[in-house]
């Protein structure tokens, strides 16, 4: 697989570089240079979902994983299902919380840690420095818990995630460290970039990045919209229409990636909550980001999207029109809206869900398919379905475990001195 930096086009590297070194050259993300079509999409529908992704990864990644090695690799990533709930006749569910930290975020964690461990085998140690909105925090501490030579440092932004949430990562410990942040998600971000401007602290640690920019992340993603699909009433397939609750719009991305592959999807549409840079900017071509926003999806809570540049890149290659791609926003208050009506029509979903659900009750078109991406189990954000809902929802397992268990975060000012410290001084 060859990539390129999209802020410098002769900046080139493959697919094992690329998930080690996360960003390009002024933090420049790489895209890949061959998005070709896969040939006989309808035969590999009709194929399960391990043999069907290690194909999909297969094309994008090309022979520098032997077919043995990514198929181990897939089969202990994509441990879990990605069920397609049907909600009504022309609206699917497709649930992406059926992994081990119940969100959509284990399927490119889990991949991630596959790939570090497997690509890196020279012994060095890495670091893998990565800023949470809630649910990218979880998957990666979780998929990298317990791995040798892996040190992860994860920041989040303090007390705007749901204690849930926090607990499920912050509890581990051994090679997990974790930081509260005084600031938000944005912040967290910024001390992320300048810790890989810093080639001080780059080569001590053998810094690495899990955030979405990874690709090895968004090849993971691209997997479950061929799962989607393959689950659609075959006369359906060609009517698709996905709904993707965005935040840092990898997920999208990894959608459209799917899309270039030949995937029948007929649009996308993205969801967000009032964090809404890229409904405003799709509607008024002006790219304006404000102060980022507390909200009832808080894992969306991003008002300066990273993965953007790759989606405008994807629609330039491919020639795509970026209008084509619907948009829209909820506050908190249509948010609760949305999650009752969903609820009353028997189906029990959480903010981020019901988001992208109600765009599509919007923008869907007469002879469209509906599929809306479920990106969290409603326990994970069980305080406020609880109280949206008049539900006491049962808590799930893991989340049981590790609500009990006690946190060992800090704490740490919204400044770099003093997480570069931190991590140099261990
Ligand atoms: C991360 C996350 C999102 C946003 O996904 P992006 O790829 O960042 O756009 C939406 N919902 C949940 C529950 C998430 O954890």
């Amino acid at each position: 697989m060859k990539l390129y930096n999209i802020k410098d086009n002769t900046e080139t590297i493959n697919f094992t570089g690329a998930v080690k070194q996360g960003l390009g050259r002024g933090q420049g993300l790489f895209f890949p240079e061959n998005l070709s079509p896969i040939a006989n999409i309808d035969a590999l529908l009709e194929q399960p979902l391990v043999p069907r992704s290690v194909a999909v990864l297969q094309h994008l990644i090309g022979d520098e994983i032997p077919e043995a090695t990514l198929t181990a690799m897939v089969e202990r990533a994509f441990a879990f299902p990605a069920p397609l709930v049907k909600v009504d006749d022309h609206t699917y569910a497709l649930e992406l919380f059926h992994g081990p930290t119940l969100a959509f975020k284990d399927f490119g964690g889990r991949f991630m840690a596959q790939c570090l461990a497997t690509l890196s085998t020279d012994g060095k140690k890495i670091t893998i420095l990565t800023a949470t909105s809630g649910d990218t925090g979880a998957a990666v501490a979780h998929a990298f818990h317990g791995l040798p030579n892996i040190e992860v440092v994860i920041l989040y932004p303090e007390g705007k995630i749901s204690p849930l949430q926090e607990k499920l990562f912050t509890t581990l410990g051994d090679n997990i460290r974790t930081f509260a942040v005084q600031g938000d998600f944005d912040d967290c971000q910024a001390l992320v970039k300048q810790a890989f401007d810093d080639e001080e602290l780059k080569e001590a640690v053998g810094l690495n990045s899990a955030n979405s920019i990874n690709i090895s992340r968004l090849v993971a993603q691209v997997c479950y919209y061929f799962e989607a699909v393959a689950q659609l009433p075959v006369e359906q397939r060609h009517k698709a229409v996905i709904a993707v609750p965005s935040g840092n719009f990898g997920n999208l991305t990894a959608g459209l990636i799917a899309k270039a592959l030949g995937l029948p999807v007929k649009r996308f549409m993205a969801a967000t909550n009032a964090n809404d840079t890229v409904p405003r900017y799709l509607e008024s071509g002006s790219w304006d980001p404000k102060a980022t926003v507390a909200t009832l999806s808080n894992a969306m809570d991003v008002s300066r999207p990273n993965n953007w540049p790759r989606v405008e890149e994807l629609c330039r290659v491919k020639g795509w029109n970026l209008a084509d791609i619907a948009s829209g926003s909820l506050d908190d208050a249509d948010t609760k809206d949305a999650l009752q009506r969903l609820f009353a029509q028997g189906y029990l979903c959480e903010p981020h869900g019901a988001i992208g659900w109600d765009l599509l009750n919007k923008e869907r078109g007469k002879d469209e398919v509906g599929i809306f991406l479920c990106t969290a189990h409603p326990a994970k954000f069980k305080e406020n379905v609880d109280a949206i809902l008049e539900q006491d929802l049962p808590l799930p397992g893991p989340l049981a475990k590790h609500l009990a268990m006690e946190p060992l975060n800090g704490t740490i000012a919204a400044d770099f001195a003093v997480l570069k410290e931190k991590m140099m001084g261990k």
